[in-house]
């Protein structure tokens, strides 16, 4: 689950880790109420799940307040990478000397939450990321010391000189990290933090992702939820039964088991094409599961086809087979579909499956490259 900046700002807050003041509009109106009238310097900042904001023109500073109004009217309504901005955070905007990365993740190389940190913050981080890895830092924490002290200033040595600032950023890491593990957080950054003319540490924004897994004892954090489109298609899949993940392709999948969903994207990556999801409808041969996925994946512009990959177990394919045919009967669509079906009663299965006229395919391999080949058409 991801959470905006403006919540993130206040767990940050509620650890005490400093943020300058800001108040969250989803109108130009309620720019005009609730920022005060002092002139002073502002920024304007969009309110959506996506990094890239300041590229992407979703953050102006502003002088006054009238020009505060004026950003947030431009930034409103605005497309970035597919989301419309519905809020803006206006937040009192800072001085800034220099510009840092610190951030925390679950490693799976280490097994275990690392640190980055970086004295090469700001909008270019994935740059640097990429050109001069060696410029970010990482260090994994062990799970059962926590991240000691020592270490964060180890950290913080080595992006600050002053031993002032060194403290404000080790207090600062010990912080993100107590919150990171209270709330089961998989990502917790702040890009940038900011050094100010006046030799403070500050937090300018912030990104935290949550485990979806952990949100049952999360009552706060669930209760945080803001779903943006996708997400919200994820959270309805989620309640009809289905496990759902969209991703950026355009080779729809529908697949029973979650091991074999896995393995179907693999294949379709494996021979040129980029998987459009994630879905696995379970076990069942329930029509109404296979309706609801499938309406689920067409609902997605990008999937250009779409691979049906069913293995029948204690499921039989024969049973899926007929759910499948009632489900094709209801479902219009002109995006091209293949078809493999395979494992327990495959041959009665596919006997049924002839009547959806349907390209039907024996392996794998096939399904994929079909799949792939329609969706170029
Ligand atoms: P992102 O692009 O989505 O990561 O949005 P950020 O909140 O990180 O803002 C992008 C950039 O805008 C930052 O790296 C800063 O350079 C600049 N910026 C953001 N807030 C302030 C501020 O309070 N003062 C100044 N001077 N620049 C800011
Ligand atoms: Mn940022």
């Amino acid at each position: 689950m991801k959470i905006h900046e403006y919540q993130a700002r206040n767990l940050f807050r509620k650890y005490g880790i400093p943020v300058p003041e800001g108040v969250v509009c989803h109108t130009v109106d309620e720019v005009k109420q609730n920022v005060s009238d002092k002139d002073k310097l502002r920024v304007v900042k969009a309110q959506v799940h996506v990094g890239g904001r300041g590229k992407a023109g979703g953050v102006k500073l502003a002088n006054t307040k009238a020009e505060a109004v004026e950003k947030a009217g431009q930034i409103l309504g605005m497309d970035i990478k597919g989301i419309t901005v519905e809020k803006v955070l206006v937040a009192d905007a800072v001085d800034i000397e220099k510009e840092f990365y610190v951030g925390l993740i679950n490693d799976r190389n280490t097994k275990s939450v690392t640190l980055m940190a970086s004295a090469e913050g700001g909008v270019e981080i994935e740059e640097v990321a990429k050109v001069s890895p060696e410029k970010i830092i990482k260090m994994p924490i062990d799970p059962a010391m926590g991240l000691m002290p020592w270490q964060a200033r180890k950290i913080a040595i080595q992006l600050f000189a002053d031993p002032k600032e060194i403290r404000q950023c080790a207090n600062i890491l010990v912080k993100l990290y107590q919150l990171y593990v209270d709330t089961d957080s998989s990502l917790a950054e702040i890009n940038p933090l900011v050094l100010t003319p006046d030799k403070q540490v500050l937090a300018i924004d912030g990104k935290m992702n949550f485990d979806d897994n952990a949100l049952y004892r999360q009552k706060e954090i669930l209760s945080m939820r803001e779903a943006d489109k996708d997400e919200l298609k994820e959270i309805e899949a989620n309640a009809k039964g289905l496990s759902y993940i969209k991703l950026d392709g355009n080779i729809g999948c529908m697949v029973n088991g979650a091991g074999l969903a896995m393995a179907t994207m693999d294949m379709i990556k494996l021979y040129g094409g980029e998987p459009a999801n994630f879905l696995d409808i379970g076990g069942s041969s329930n029509p109404q599961k296979v309706v609801d996925a499938m309406n689920i994946l067409l609902s997605d512009q990008n999937v250009k086809s779409v691979m049906i990959n069913i293995f029948g177990g204690i499921t039989r394919c024969d049973d899926v087979a007929r759910g499948l045919v009632i489900a094709l009967d209801q479902i219009k669509t002109d995006v091209p579909i293949v078809i493999r079906l395979s494992g327990t009663n495959a041959k009665e299965g596919l006997e049924i499956i002839k009547q959806t006229g349907l390209p039907v395919v024996e392996t794998m391999r096939e399904a994929a490259q079909t799949a792939i080949e329609l969706s170029k058409k």
